[in-house]
């Protein structure tokens, strides 16, 4: 541990770990602060990933993975199951060992860990120029000068808006989260299942993702705007006692998924924003795991480069920015887009959408023939798309 490095990262999730790799690989020292105890603990995160979008940045571990998933099923209000091939399919991680493995992999090239250690503050110099960061390491009050910090510190992350960056979230853009991982479940492993009601999740869905024949992450997401009467708890609750009733709780997590509009101010001078922290999620699906570790490494490659040339200030930083919106802005853009337009279908027009959808061959329910099927047979549908995406 020094006094001095080149990048603090604050947050040893994806992004921070993925951020903290790219720039020790380029020979920059790097030091990780992580508020809790164990990198990955708690888990709070269903844990479902692409295995395209895996393999584009990792070489998946066996210990990483707790189920190979190859099929997905999207269940109607009134219980119609459309089945989808992946094709290609995604795994279950055990984000317990993941995460730990991205910090290890990270630390493997150099870059320093602390855990235990709650970063509240930024720290500056006598212009008010950001050097470092302010923690306190098991009570104690310390600090650590660097040239750029790098908030990797999640959805609710402080940072940014210590800093000037504004992360704050409108209601409708705060998916709450909250899941059961469940034992004494039967369950067919290879497949994913998703649930849409306004019953059951209203603005977001109930997922049932197997780790095992027997072991599920159960979990749904409701739109901020839906949060009261009824707390999500109450919702998920009732659907594992209706669905699963012999299943056995093993843990509950709870958490905000950022499903916003694209952030386009993720730097300011000698500062950087990556991860749930600049609202990086799909914001259709929720999944921020593997855009988290790609933001990361453009947002640790550029903050290296920027090191290397002397000058750390705003504008060099912007190039982070500008890669991110050139790999994941234009997706990001349309996704909150669709959001939008699906989020608000009723619960008729989500079970008319299936029944057509299970006349299409199986071969051809691909993600991408349903969402056009749920455009062709929702006139209303298609006219809010198309305004949405004329303005
Ligand atoms: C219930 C739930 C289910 C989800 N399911 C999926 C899924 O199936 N697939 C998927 O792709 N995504 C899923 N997500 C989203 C996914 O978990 C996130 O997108 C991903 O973890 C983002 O990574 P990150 O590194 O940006 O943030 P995080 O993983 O949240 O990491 C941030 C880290 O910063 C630390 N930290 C925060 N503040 C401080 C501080 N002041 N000082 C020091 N450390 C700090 C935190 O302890 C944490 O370790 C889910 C999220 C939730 C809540």
């Amino acid at each position: 541990m020094r006094s001095r490095y080149d990048i603090v990262v604050v947050g040893g999730g994806p992004a921070g770990s993925s951020a903290a790799r790219s720039a020790a690989m380029r020979g920059k020292s790097v030091l990780i602060l992580e508020k809790d105890r164990d990198i990955g603990i708690p888990v709070r995160c269903a844990e479902a990933v692409g295995e395209i979008g895996l393999k584009r940045f990792l070489d998946p571990k066996p210990e990483w993975i707790s189920n190979k998933v190859n099929f997905a099923r999207l269940i109607a209000p009134d219980g119609t199951a459309v089945e989808v091939s992946h094709h290609v399919g995604g795994y279950i991680l055990n984000r317990k060992v993941f995460d730990f493995d991205l910090a290890q992999m990270a630390a493997q090239h150099g870059a320093n860990i602390m855990t235990k250690t709650h970063v509240y503050d930024l720290k500056r110099d006598a212009d008010g120029k950001i050097n470092g960061v302010k923690y306190l390491y098991l009570g104690k009050p310390c600090e650590v000068e660097s040239r750029i910090v790098i908030a990797a510190d999640g959805v609710e992350s402080r940072l940014s808006r210590l800093a000037g960056i504004d992360t704050v979230l409108r209601l409708q853009d705060i998916e709450t989260c909250v899941q059961m991982t469940v034992a004494n479940v039967r369950l067919d492993r290879q497949y994913c299942d998703f649930y849409f009601s306004s019953r059951l999740a209203p603005g977001g869905y109930v997922w049932v993702f197997p780790k095992n024949d027997h072991l599920a992450n159960i979990g749904l997401g409701i739109s901020g705007e839906h949060n009261a009467p009824r707390a999500a708890i109450d919702y998920l609750k009732e659907f594992i006692q209706s669905h699963y009733p012999d299943a056995s709780i093993l843990t509950t997590v709870a958490g905000g998924v950022p499903c916003a509009p694209y952030m386009d101010r993720m730097v300011t001078d000698h500062f950087m924003v990556v991860g749930d922290a600049a609202h990086q999620a799909n914001p259709m699906t929720g999944g921020g795991i593997v855009l988290a570790i790609w933001a990361g490494q453009i947002c640790g490659e550029v903050a290296a480069d920027a090191i290397d040339g002397n000058d750390t200030s705003q504008k060099r930083l912007r190039q982070y920015e500008k890669l991110w919106y050139d790999a994941g802005g234009k997706v990001h853009i349309r996704s909150y887009r669709l959001k939008e337009a699906v989020y608000r279908l009723t619960d008729d027009e989500l079970n008319r959408t299936a029944h057509k959808i299970n006349k299409l061959a199986p071969e051809n329910r691909t993600l991408v023939s349903i969402f056009k099927t749920a455009l062709l047979h929702n006139p209303k549908l298609i006219s809010d798309i198309i305004k949405v995406f004329l303005s």
